[in-house]
C-alpha cells in the first residue's frame, strides 16, 4: 500500500532502454496502488550515447495526453530525465526552455567521454581500486546541480551499481568526501530535490542511490526531505522497496515529499 507516494522516475517505452508501454507502467503503478507516477524518459544530447536520437518529445507527449483522459484514478505527471552532458549544455538550456514539463531530473550517466558501465567495466578490467578514478564523475554532477536546470538529482551515486567487487556502504563518501559534500550543499543552496532511488535493491544491492552514509550526511547538512523513486523500467519495479526505504529515512528524521 504506497498511497501516500509519488514514484517520480519511470521509463515507458519512449526511452530507448524501456519496453514497457505506458498503459502498462500504469498498470504498474495501480497494483502497488500508488498515489501516482512522473513519467521520465530519458533524452540524451550527447551524439556518442546509445539512446541518443531515441526521443520524440511530441509522440510521448500525445500518448501522455491521451492516457491521462483514461485513468482519473492516479497521478500522472509529464516529465524527463535528461543525461546531463558538459558538452551539450546551451543544446540543454534551450530544449528545456522550449519545452514543456512537469519535472525534470539531471541524471550523469558519464564519466568523462564514456558512459558509466563502459567506463567502469574498464577501470574494473586494469584492476582499477575505484579510489581516485571517480572524480571527475562527482565533480562533474556538482556543475549539474549548479547548472540550475533540474528539478531533482538523479541516482547521485550511480556507478557503484557497475562495480562487480563488493564495495562497502560508505566507500564513495569515504573516497570522495569533498564533492559529495559539494554536491549535497548545492542541491539544499539551489533548490534542487535529491532523488533517492531504489533500483539498486533490483541489482542485489541493498541500499539506495545514494547510499544511507550519504544521506546521513545530507541530514547533517541541513537535509530535511527527499523524493521517492524506482527508475522503473518494468512494470514490476513501481514502488521498488518503499516500505523499507521510507522507515530508513524516517529513522534519520528524513521526510519523504511529493514534489508534484
Ligand atoms: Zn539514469
Ligand atoms: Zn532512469
Amino acid at each position: 500500500m504506497l498511497k501516500a507516494f509519488v514514484d517520480h522516475h519511470t521509463h515507458s517505452n519512449f526511452s530507448w532502454d524501456s519496453e514497457t508501454s505506458l498503459e502498462d507502467l500504469i498498470n504498474g503503478a495501480r497494483k502497488v496502488e500508488l498515489q501516482g507516477i512522473v513519467l521520465t524518459d530519458h533524452i540524451e544530447f550527447h551524439s556518442g550515447d546509445n539512446g541518443f536520437g531515441y526521443y520524440n518529445y511530441d509522440k510521448c507527449l500525445d500518448a501522455f495526453e491521451v492516457i491521462r483522459q483514461t485513468t482519473p484514478d492516479i497521478k500522472i505527471k509529464f516529465g524527463a530525465e535528461v543525461s546531463h552532458h558538459p558538452k551539450h549544455l546551451s543544446e540543454i538550456k534551450t530544449f528545456l526552455h522550449s519545452h514543456r514539463f512537469n519535472f525534470v531530473i539531471g541524471s550523469n550517466h558519464n564519466i568523462g567521454w564514456q558512459e558509466v558501465p563502459d567506463a567502469i567495466s574498464k577501470l574494473e578490467s586494469e584492476g582499477d581500486n575505484f579510489k581516485e578514478s571517480l572524480q571527475s564523475y562527482f565533480d562533474e554532477t556538482i556543475n549539474l546541480v549548479e547548472s540550475n536546470f533540474y528539478d531533482a538529482l538523479g541516482h547521485l551515486d550511480f556507478p557503484k551499481r557497475f562495480i562487480k567487487k563488493k564495495i562497502p556502504s560508505d566507500f564513495f563518501l569515504k573516497h570522495y568526501e569533498r564533492a559529495i559534500r559539494a554536491i549535497l550543499t548545492a542541491c539544499l543552496d539551489m533548490g534542487v530535490f535529491l532523488e533517492v532511488n531504489t533500483a539498486p535493491y533490483r541489482a542485489q544491492i541493498y541500499e539506495p542511490y545514494p547510499s544511507f552514509p550519504i544521506l546521513a550526511l545530507y541530514k547533517k547538512l541541513g537535509g530535511r526531505e527527499v523524493i521517492l523513486s524506482s527508475d522503473a523500467h518494468r512494470p514490476e519495479d513501481l514502488g521498488t522497496m518503499f516500505n523499507v526505504v521510507v522507515k530508513e529515512l524516517s529513522k534519520m528524521e528524513i521526510s519523504v515529499r511529493n514534489a508534484v
